[in-house]
């Protein structure tokens, strides 16, 4: 077993007790370099860019699909400028164009899973294959697939560690760190969208509407791959 799948099976019913803080001050200690915040530029991730920012330096990658909106790179420059940060850009092997060449226009209308495979899951094998630990802002009140998140995590999937210090938070706890600290957040939050994604797969969501209804409306996915166990 890999050692740091042993301390995180012997620590992980400890750290359901540690708070969003504690999680990433054990994190950064524990994997230094090694380890880096995955930041879809949600509000989650905004509120963890600046809590890590409080502890010590940090690394921040983000999937760079080619379809983000304008809204998310402009947060990019703003989260770099204002924490000193580089966010590191995790690419597709293939530009829109090849992939448009090779697997035919719209791949995101036609088959989704494809698509994200290829832009988004390709590039986070990749990206976490030169880390010991993740860090992301899943929160287990997003989604049914989410409801067993834990605090501390073995990712046998990506086989590294996961740390998801923001599992017991709420959308409005979310909120209130953002506006307590002048937190950077995407604009399109406040224009209806919960949750953001690629332009060609996210939508506003209608009053009532589930907070991911916006994400491949139209189809039965709900989830891009990276927070899902094989
Ligand atoms: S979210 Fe949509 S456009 Fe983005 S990678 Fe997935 S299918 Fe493609």
């Amino acid at each position: 077993m890999d050692p740091f799948e042993q301390q995180v099976t012997e620590l992980q019913g400890a750290a359901e007790g540690w708070d969003a803080q504690q999680t990433l001050i054990w994190g950064l200690s524990t994997f230094g370099q090694s380890v880096a915040l995955a930041s879809s530029l949600s509000a989650e991730d905004a509120v963890l860019i600046d809590m890590a920012s409080r502890v010590s330096k940090f690394r921040v990658f983000t999937l760079h699909t080619d379809f983000l909106f304008p809204e998310t790179y402009a947060l990019i420059d703003e989260i770099e400028a204002r924490y000193g940060v580089e966010v590191e850009r995790a690419r597709p092997e293939l530009t829109p164009e090849a992939q448009a060449a090779q697997y035919g226009p719209a791949l995101w209308a036609s088959r989704p899973d494809a698509c994200c495979q290829l832009r988004k899951v390709e590039p986070l094998k990749k990206k976490l294959s030169g880390l010991a630990a993740w860090v992301t802002g899943v929160r287990r009140d997003q989604a049914a697939t989410r409801a067993n998140t834990r605090k501390l995590e073995w990712d046998a999937k990506f086989g590294l560690a996961k740390l998801n210090p923001l599992a017991d938070w709420n959308w409005s706890r979310v909120w209130d760190y953002i506006r307590a600290n002048n937190v950077p957040y995407n604009p399109l939050h406040d224009r209806d969208y919960p949750s953001i994604g690629c332009t060609y797969c996210t939508r506003p969501v209608k009053p009532g509407e589930d907070p991911r209804a916006g994400r491949w409306a139209g189809f039965a996915k709900t989830e891009c791959g990276l927070h899902v166990k094989d």
